[in-house]
């Protein structure tokens, strides 16, 4: 590992941990060696005593005073954590003071003028896995928790933190130490005694151990596409022609009790992006304009892009005019949604069905014919079922189990699954165990990886640049 970074974890460092703007309350966080003396110099407790003499995990009241102008700056609770019982194993004080931005940011300049240094996004978390509080897999989860957009990511990040991969990842560690060790030992010290039979013997447990291993691995790699949507959500399209319903239907989806609304910079004039959750599964909702004769070139652009949303869809729900017959413009779109992931939405359904539903549910199944009514809101229970069976393809969603959901991780994995892959390979093949060794090595720097056990600085450096200052 870098010595940089070991050096560093020496400074006191200090944040504002509250996001920026007005708040009822700011939080500016101290840890290090120097943390508790910062604290004594600008501290008054009511009581009188000294911050050095707090206990850990208590709370004090008093003032915040800057001790060359002899002011009183705010009046603030100040939480000590003690090391090593702390998030980053340091002194940590916590100064709750009220949340202006003015104060907070004067606060916190007064403790760097006191010798604590600003510091840089995540380092209190790299400082906790720096200082083996966590491995790198939990300090990614505590990444992950701080920006899931669903009720269901949290949870598969929250077990994260807990360390379930962690332990998982170290189970199947072991095992191929313990493979990587006995070979070591064999090639080492070989023993002339011993007869082929156990050889023989001794090769196919090692065989074994290596598939059990790679199956593991395998398993976890399986669960990358359930861990990628509940991460980043899934596209899901609207389309269908003019006054179908399209936007009122959009609209009954994002007003779901479920259903966290947020803007997506960047929304076009010709389709509206929103992004939503339907039972814990984040979608991308893309309304695509429903215009089929552009009249001029911004409307064969926007023709041309709502195509486009189509085909890089995961879903598209076409949404039919159940009032009255299918049109040209049904069918023509229709064609452009051809060979997709298509739901048809039979939506106005309150009003007296003009359309041949038979046609439609042998076009696209009945399974993948949903009857609603945006105006009146029925059947949108239904639909979102039918969206949800038709993302997992009937999946069970288990986000009580492991789910990588991480690029870093499912990479690692992959490169571990072929290097097994290869020791059993080479083992199969009879050939020297110093190769089968040599495979199981890299085998298990992959997962080392993960964890951060065997991680290279720069890679470190750029996950915790990720973080935001003060966490
Ligand atoms: P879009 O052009 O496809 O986005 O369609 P809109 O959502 O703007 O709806 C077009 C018109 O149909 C509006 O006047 C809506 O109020 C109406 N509409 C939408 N859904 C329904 C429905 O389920 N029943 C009835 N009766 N009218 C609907």
């Amino acid at each position: 590992m870098n010595m940089n970074l070991i050096t560093n974890t020496e400074d006191t460092i200090a944040a504002i941990a509250t996001p920026p703007g007005q708040g009822g309350i700011g939080v500016i966080r101290i840890s290090g060696a120097q943390a508790l003396a910062i604290a004594d110099r600008i501290f008054a407790s009511r009581d009188g005593a000294k911050p050095s003499s707090f206990k850990g995990f208590t709370v004090h009241y008093g003032d915040i005073i800057d001790g060359k102008k002899n002011e009183v700056m705010d009046e603030a609770l100040l939480t000590v954590m003690r090391a090593p019982k702390s998030y980053t194993k340091e002194d940590i004080v916590e100064i709750s003071c009220h949340g202006g931005i003015v104060s907070l940011r004067a606060i916190l300049i007064l403790v760097m003028e006191l010798g604590a240094r600003l510091a840089e996004p995540g380092e209190f978390t790299k400082r906790a896995f720096l200082n083996g509080r966590i491995d790198l897999s939990q300090a990614e989860a505590v990444l992950d928790i701080i920006q899931a957009k669903t009720d269901a990511f949290l949870q598969v990040s929250a077990h994260q933190l807990k360390g379930e991969l962690s332990t998982e990842l170290e189970r199947i560690r072991e095992q191929l130490m313990d493979i990587y060790l006995e070979i070591e030992a064999v090639v080492n010290f070989p023993e002339d005694d011993i007869d082929d039979g156990k050889k023989a013997h001794d090769a196919r447990e090692m065989g074994r151990v290596i598939g059990a291993a790679k199956e593991r691995v395998g398993q976890l790699l399986r669960t990358g596409e359930h861990g990628r949507i509940l991460k980043e959500g899934i596209k899901i399209v609207i389309c269908g022609k003019a006054n179908a319903g399209k936007s009122s239907l959009l609209n009954v989806l994002l007003r779901t009790p479920r259903a966290i609304v947020s803007e997506i910079a960047g929304t076009t004039r010709d389709t509206i992006e929103e992004s939503a959750q339907i039972k814990g599964i984040p979608f991308q909702l893309v309304d695509t304009a429903g215009i089929l004769e552009p009249r001029n070139l911004i409307e064969e652009e926007a023709v041309r892009r709502s195509h486009l949303c189509i085909e890089g869809a995961d879903l598209v729900l076409f949404v039919f005019d159940a009032s009255k017959d299918l049109t040209r413009d049904d069918e023509r779109l229709m064609h452009v949604a051809e060979g997709q992931n298509v739901l048809a939405v039979l939506n106005k359904c309150d009003l007296p069905m003009r359309m041949d539903e038979a046609a439609i549910k042998k076009k696209y199944g009945m399974a993948r014919t949903v009857n609603i009514s945006a105006l009146k809101r029925t059947g949108i229970e239904q639909l979102e079922e039918a969206i949800v069976k038709h993302v997992w393809h009937d999946k069970k969603i288990d986000t009580h189990g492991i789910l990588i959901s991480n690029l870093r991780h499912l990479s690692a994995l992959l490169s571990c699954q072929a290097a097994l892959e290869k020791a059993g390979g080479i083992l199969s093949d009879g050939l020297s165990l110093e190769f089968v060794s040599e495979e199981v090595k890299i085998a298990i720097s992959f997962l080392d990886n993960i964890t951060g056990r065997n991680i290279d600085a720069d890679l470190l450096d750029n996950i915790f640049s990720r973080f935001c200052i003060g966490k």
